[in-house]
C-alpha cells in the first residue's frame, strides 16, 4: 500500500489520478491534497477518500470556512501549504500542478526520499537540472506521466542499445490544418478545441502553440538525457502512437494504444512495475490507418527555444515558461492575439542574460522578474 499526496487533485490530471486511486484501493491510499479554485470538488474527493488527512487551498480566504466544515482535517493554504501536505506519513506525491508553482514541490518531495509522479513538465523546463541533481544524492525516484516520455520510457526499458533517436509525436493542435498566415486572427476559443485529447486550458493552448512539444523536448532530455539532435518530432493525427525510439538498425519500437491518460498515470503509480506491451516496426509505413507528417520548424518556431534551453541552460527555461505562462494568460483573456504569444517568448528569450547553475531561489527570482516583464511588453504593446 502506498500512502500518496496529490497536488492539483481538481484538474484534468488529478480527476484521472483519482479516477486511478479509485480502481485499485488495496494499493494507494489518498492522505492529501490540493485544489485551486475549484473548492466545490473537495466534499466529493473526502467522501470517496476517508483516509484524508490534510488539504490545501490556493486562497487563505477559504480555510476558516472549510476548517470548521470538516474539523478532523487539517487545511492549509498556499505555496508553502504544498510543502505541508508532503510530510512523513506521504510515500509518493503526484504532480498534476500546471505551471511554475510545481517546480518547488517536486524538489521538496525528492529531497525527503519520496516517490513523485510527474504530469507538471514546467517543473523539469524550468529546474531540470536541479532536479536532476537531488535525484542523483538522495534516494528519490521520478516517474513520467505525460503520455510521450511515458511511452519512451516503456521503450527504452525493453531496449535502450544503439538508440539512434527518440522520435516525439505530436497532434499538431487545434491549428494543425492551417498555414501560419492563416493564425493572425484565430481566438483562444477556437485554439481549445484540441483534436484528440481533453486537457486543461493551458496545456491545450500550449498544443497549438508547439510550445508544448518543445516542453516536451526539454523533459525529455532531462528524463532520458540525450542530446536535442537526438530528440525528434513526428506529426501524428490520431494520438495512437504516444511517441517511439529508433535504433541504428533502422527498426522503431512504440507505444500505440488509444489516448488516455490513465493509463500512463496508473503505470507511474506502479513505478513503471506492472506488465506493458511495447510494439516494433520497420518503418511508420506498415501503420496504414495512421497519418504521420514531417515536422517543419518554419510553421512551429518555437522549437528552436527548447534547443537553447537544452544546449544553454542556466535560466533560460525559467525565462521560456514564464513568458509563455503570462502570454498564454492575456491570450486567453483577449488581451493579445495567437502569434503574440511567440513574438513575447521571443523578445524576453532574446533579452535574457543567462545565469549558470542557479538555485531554486535564483530561479524563482528569474520567474518573477520575467512575468513582470512580459506584463510591461503586454500592457505597452511593445512587442
Ligand atoms: P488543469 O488546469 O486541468 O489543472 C491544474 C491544477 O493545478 C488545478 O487543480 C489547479 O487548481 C492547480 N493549480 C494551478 N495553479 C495553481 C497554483 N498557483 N497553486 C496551486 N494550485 C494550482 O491542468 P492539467 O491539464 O491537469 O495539467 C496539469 C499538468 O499536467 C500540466 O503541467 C500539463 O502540462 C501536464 N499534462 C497534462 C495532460 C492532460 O491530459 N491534461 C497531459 C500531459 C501532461
Ligand atoms: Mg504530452
Amino acid at each position: 500500500m502506498r500512502n500518496l499526496c496529490l497536488l492539483g487533485a481538481s484538474g484534468s490530471i488529478g480527476r484521472q489520478t483519482l479516477d486511478v486511486i479509485k480502481k485499485h484501493p488495496n494499493d494507494f491510499s489518498l492522505i492529501s491534497f490540493s485544489v485551486g479554485h475549484q473548492t466545490r470538488k473537495i466534499a466529493l474527493i473526502i467522501k470517496n477518500n476517508p483516509s484524508v488527512k490534510s488539504i490545501c487551498l490556493m486562497e487563505k480566504s477559504k480555510v476558516n470556512y472549510y476548517q470548521k466544515k470538516y474539523p478532523n482535517i487539517k487545511f492549509y493554504y498556499g505555496d508553502d501549504g504544498l510543502l505541508k501536505l508532503i510530510d512523513d506519513s506521504i510515500d509518493m506525491m503526484v504532480n498534476a500542478l500546471v505551471g511554475f508553482v510545481g517546480l518547488e514541490p517536486t524538489l521538496y518531495a525528492l529531497e525527503n526520499n519520496k516517490i513523485v509522479c510527474l504530469a507538471n513538465k514546467e517543473a523539469l523546463v524550468v529546474g531540470g537540472e536541479l532536479v536532476n541533481k537531488v535525484l542523483k544524492k538522495g534516494q528519490g525516484k521520478l516517474y513520467p506521466i505525460d503520455s510521450e516520455h511515458s511511452a519512451i520510457k516503456k521503450c527504452l526499458m525493453v531496449d535502450s542499445s544503439n538508440v539512434k533517436s527518440i522520435w516525439l509525436t505530436a497532434s499538431g493542435g487545434a491549428f494543425r490544418n492551417l498555414k501560419r498566415e492563416q493564425l493572425n486572427s484565430v481566438t483562444p476559443e477556437d485554439a481549445l478545441k484540441h483534436p484528440t485529447w481533453k486537457m486543461g486550458q493551458k496545456i491545450t493552448i500550449d498544443c497549438a502553440t508547439m510550445v508544448n512539444k518543445a516542453f516536451e523536448i526539454i523533459e525529455a532530455h532531462y528524463l532520458f538525457n540525450y542530446p536535442f539532435d537526438k530528440i525528434k518530432i513526428k506529426l501524428h493525427n490520431e494520438s495512437h502512437i504516444h511517441s517511439y525510439v529508433e535504433y541504428e538498425n533502422g527498426e522503431l519500437r512504440l507505444d500505440i494504444s488509444k489516448p488516455d491518460m490513465r493509463n500512463p498515470i496508473e503505470l507511474a503509480l506502479y513505478e513503471f512495475n506492472k506488465e506493458f506491451r511495447t510494439y516494433t516496426a520497420k518503418s511508420l509505413g506498415q501503420f496504414k490507418k495512421y497519418h504521420f507528417y514531417d515536422f517543419d520548424i518554419s510553421r512551429y518556431p518555437v522549437i528552436k527555444w527548447a534547443e537553447k534551453v537544452i544546449n544553454e541552460k542556466g535560466t533560460y527555461g525559467a525565462v521560456f515558461n514564464a513568458a509563455n505562462e503570462v502570454a498564454v494568460h492575456a491570450f486567453l483573456n483577449h488581451e493579445i492575439s495567437f502569434l503574440d504569444i511567440e513574438r513575447i517568448i521571443e523578445k524576453l528569450m532574446l533579452e535574457h542574460e543567462n545565469i549558470k547553475h542557479p538555485n531554486y531561489e535564483k530561479m524563482r527570482e528569474i520567474d518573477i522578474k520575467t512575468r513582470q516583464n512580459a506584463y510591461e511588453l503586454i500592457k505597452n504593446r511593445r512587442y
